[in-house]
């Protein structure tokens, strides 16, 4: 048998190079991107990559290397020496490599890179033979130890970065050094030797000196990297599922500590906040990779490059961006770019996709497929097509679009206590708190609490406190530090390095300009100007709401509004199926068509129930003893329903309106609270005892499985008639109007089970509508239809399918009575099945495809058996999530509708799903 591949080389040559892009799912996206780059002759220091399979055989075994694995290793070990002319730990001619973790999505809660592993007292003197300078050998020695000791060993011993920054402190005060580059070599030798104490004083062991022990327990410490806690979570948090660990690159050392022409940086080829097209980087002369991102020093911007003293830095900056742009070009995607110079020879350590906000994702994708900028006009290469761009997006993008913005005038107006870098646009407001535990607690106990986190800097620990805040604020760190980066993936407001916090911690306080501002104060965040204001903002809605919504006209020649437009044009072009919404007034239904949607695929009845003093037209029907005075109180309710149904026929003039019969359990309509009887019996003239009855006998032990949909028409007969005569009294009524509207009322029947609940109710309604258009001679086509909801109609829907002119699956419903679990209740377990896998994510968010989609498949092919033509549609919650959309669109649906914020997210992830086929 052919043994199985776990180890994969990289580098040197096209041949040499095994594996490209394609294999992130293995390779982790790093080696795969790695390879990629190798394949295309880029300048990549050459190296190893091993699978996450093998990490996956680690996690399951409890700590076993797969079988073979440790052979390939040795093997391809050798391949990258022979290749460099170099030997790990030889102390004439040491390789030195970095090893860093990497899965097929990047994932900050993982293993951090560990550099110039392969040093040890031996090596080093040869290290410093080879690279001529003394002062690079003992310095890449002892940030060796530091970050051996920090991140291989830290999370066994709690040896942490800390431990061995006090030592650096120390020494460089007493050699009066201001900055690190300042200690000489022999400091820096003094400095080693203290690091290996602080290293054995918390390992209990000495620094290991075979680099073949300091791999071993890297490699460890990698996999082992993938089920820590904060890995878990992240992965949570950002809906990470189903990958099988992080593979391990071991990478070929090259080193950007080695004077004034050597360096490292990271860079952008668009800005990842604001979508801008211009590259934007950080660099540093003479440093290595984690001094960059550590903030230790502050960082210099890629457009200074070309100005550096040293000439080589203006080559360096050309060749870079060229790189760049060809990365771009190649993936399709704004690349992420980390990179060393050695000597003025620039290597490229790793290429991703960038992390951006929704809105720099919609403004690369309109830009990059139209090739032109949207706030100057300028052209710039056409990298996408219009498929392409839409693919590239996500229904949280566009989300985000919508999302809210300060008041200018109140922004204006407020005083800016400080400012930082702008690193996650939009608006924050809410109250300081320093801890991400505080920041989660706080969320948790009340989930509309507002915080923001205040903070030095954030580290993966900090990602659920992060996510529970409105914003973060830290005083160090720039673009691309941790908070940055994770903030700008999630769309969240961020404002970094903001140097003048003076935080303290214990106090739990942060002194601004000399004024002290507590745990609990509000503050507000302008994360698009990098801006903090002390109290609380007021936010206004963003410029797509504004001109959508209404139809403000400066909102309009907003470039954000346009690039909405733009993808909402191109969302339309490529759809098969409509997108509908679930309004119940007319001004939802006005607001859900100028986001695109194409009539109403549920209108709840019952929401016009509780407005003003209808409330207590239905309660008089609820306490009314027979029929005639059931008949008298709905003809109250007639005439307010009758006008709600010509706002929304009018609003949807020309579209189709699904109108739902009455649907929840009467004891909905009846107050709790004996209070609230009382002033019942009182306004209705009718004894307290006949209310407090009433509302017993309303009662029911599962009130969603009981007397209601369906269900209560056929007890109640007039019901249905007095909705009946209201939808089609209503369209008649605007049909003949003197500016007629074009109607297309569509009557919906709930929560059907059998076939002749619903033919009992379809001979009332058909009645009904055709004495209401008789009497007012207006000639109105209609259909009556029903919801699918039930297991059984879906069972069955061939049969229901010779009554019901269309299907709408109740997808709420559906999926509640397909797993049995109660739509209200689900909150009291759910976590638990989440924390322990049993459900993927909840159902009632996302269809379950394999078990609810069963039955919706079902239930449209038996019905399309009995009607060729039977319009299916969806109207449960799941119509605007866009994974289910797209789940809708291969079950042959004809629309889906959601609310009304959410169609043009529908709409795009409609086209998404058409241009997947
Ligand atoms: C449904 O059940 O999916 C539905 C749309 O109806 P409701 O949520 O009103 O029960
Ligand atoms: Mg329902």
């Amino acid at each position: 048998m052919a043994q199985k591949k776990y180890v994969y080389f990289y580098g040197v040559s096209k041949e040499l190079t095994e594996g490209d892009s394609s294999m992130k799912a293995i390779l982790g996206g790093k080696g795969a991107n790695l390879a990629e780059m190798a394949n295309a002759n880029l300048p990549v220091p050459p190296g190893i990559t091993i699978s996450t399979e093998a990490c996956a055989y680690y996690s399951k075994t409890g700590g076993k290397y797969a079988p073979e694995m440790e052979k390939q290793l040795k093997v391809q070990l050798k391949k990258l020496e022979v290749n460099m002319g170099k030997k790990l730990g030889d102390p004439k001619n040491p390789l030195l490599v970095s090893v860093r973790s990497g899965a097929a999505v990047s994932m900050p809660g993982m293993m951090d890179t560990v550099l110039n592993l392969g040093l040890t007292d031996k090596s080093v003197l040869g290290f410093v033979e080879q690279c001529g300078n003394e002062r690079t050998g003992w310095d890449c020695y002892r940030r060796f130890i530091d970050m051996f000791g920090d991140v291989v060993m830290g999370p066994y011993t709690g040896l942490t970065h800390h431990d061995f920054e006090v030592e650096l402190e120390a020494i460089k005060k007493k050699y009066r050094a201001k900055e690190d580059t300042d200690l000489t070599a022999e400091q820096l030798k003094e400095l080693v030797g203290i690091y290996k104490k602080v290293y054995q004083n918390k390992v209990k062991k000495p620094f290991p000196q075979d680099p073949i022990e300091q791999l071993d327990l890297s490699i460890r410490a990698v996999f082992g990297s993938w089920g820590s806690e904060r890995a878990e979570k992240y992965r949570q948090i950002n809906k990470i599922n189903g990958l099988l660990g992080t593979a391990v690159n071991i990478c070929t050392m090259v080193f950007g500590n080695m004077g004034a022409k050597s360096g490292t940086g990271v860079a952008f080829t668009r800005d990842g906040g604001t979508g801008h097209s211009k590259p934007m980087g950080e660099y540093l002369i003479d440093a290595q990779g984690e001094d960059v991102v550590a903030g230790i020093r502050t960082p210099r911007h890629l457009d200074d490059m070309p100005d550096e003293e040293s000439k080589v830095w203006k080559k360096v900056h050309t060749d870079l961006l060229k790189i760049m742009a060809r990365l771009e070009k190649h993936y399709k995607y704004p690349q992420d770019v980390e990179f060393t110079v050695q000597e003025g020879k620039l290597f490229m350590l790793q290429t991703r996709n960038a992390k951006r906000t929704g809105l720099a994702g919609v403004r690369w994708a309109v830009e990059m497929a139209t090739g032109k900028d949207f706030y100057t006009g300028e052209s710039q290469p056409k990298i996408l097509t219009q498929k392409e761009a839409l693919m590239s997006l996500s229904g949280e993008d566009l989300e985000q679009l919508l999302f809210p913005i300060f008041d200018i005038i109140a922004e204006k107006k407020g005083k800016v206590i400080t400012a930082g870098l702008p690193a996650g646009p939009g608006a924050a407001v809410g109250k300081i708190v320093f801890e991400a535990a505080d920041a989660e607690a706080a969320v948790a106990k009340n989930a509309d609490e507002k915080v923001v986190l205040v903070r030095h800097e954030t580290s993966p620990e900090d990602v659920g406190g992060m996510w529970a805040a409105q914003g973060v604020l830290t005083s160090t760190g720039g673009m691309t530090s941790h908070a940055a980066v994770v903030a700008r993936g999630w769309g969240k407001c961020c404002i970094c390095g903001a140097g003048s916090l003076k935080i303290d911690y214990k106090e739990k306080t942060v002194t601004i300009a000399g004024k002290v501002y507590k745990q609990g104060d509000w503050i507000s965040l302008n994360g698009s100007t990098g801006n903090v204001y002390a109290g609380q903002i007021p936010t206004q809605v963003s410029p797509v709401v504004s001109a959508v919504v209404d139809g403000k006209a400066s909102a309009k020649k907003d470039p954000i509004y346009k690039m909405y437009e733009q993808v909402s044009k191109w969302s339309d072009a490529n759809r098969t199926i409509n997108v509908r919404t679930n309004a119940d007034t007319p001004k939802d239904s006005k607001a859900a068509r100028s986001f695109g949607a194409e009539g109403i695929g549920l209108c709840r009845t019952e929401h016009m129930f509780f407005e003003g003093d209808r409330i207590w037209a239905i309660r008089e029907f609820i306490l009314a003893e027979d029929q005639k005075a059931r008949k008298a109180a709905l003809a109250k309710l007639l005439k307010h329903q009758q006008k709600d149904f010509e706002g929304i026929f009018k609003a949807m003039d020309g579209l189709p309106v699904t109108v739902r019969l009455l649907d929840p359990p009467l004891h909905e309509f009846v107050p709790n609270s004996k209070k609230d009887q009382q002033e019942m019996a009182k306004r209705l003239g009718v004894p307290l005892k006949k209310v407090t009855e009433r509302v017993q006998e309303l009662h029911e032990f599962n009130p969603m499985l009981g007397h209601r949909g369906c269900r209560l028409s056929i007890t109640f007969p007039e019901l249905c008639v007095m909705q009946t005569q209201a939808i089609i009294g209503a369209a008649c009524k605007v049909a003949k109007a003197k500016k007629p509207v074009k109607v297309l009322p569509e009557i919906m029947i709930p929560l059907i089970g059998t076939k002749a609940e619903l033919d009992f109710l379809e001979k009332i309604v058909r009645t009904q509508a055709e004495a209401v258009i008789a009497k007012t001679g207006v000639k109105v086509n209609y259909l009556v239809g029903t919801m699918i909801e039930i297991p059984r109609a879906a069972l069955t829907a061939d049969e229901i399918a010779e009554t019901a002119e269309f299907f709408s699956f109740g997808t709420n419903d559906l999926t509640q009575m397909t797993f049995g679990y109660s739509r209200d209740d689900i909150g009291t377990f759910l976590p638990d099945y989440l924390n322990e896998k049993i459900l993927p994510s909840d159902p009632f968010q996302h269809l379950d495809q394999t078990g609810v989609g069963q039955l919706v498949k079902m239930g449209v092919k038996l019905g399309r058996e009995t009607r060729p033509d039977l319009k299916c549609g969806i109207c449960g919650e799941h119509g605007g999530d866009p994974e289910s959309v797209k789940f809708c669109v291969k079950a042959g649906l004809n629309y889906v509708s959601c609310s009304p914020y959410r169609v043009p997210i529908a709409r795009l992830a409609a086209a998404q799903a058409a241009i997947k086929g």
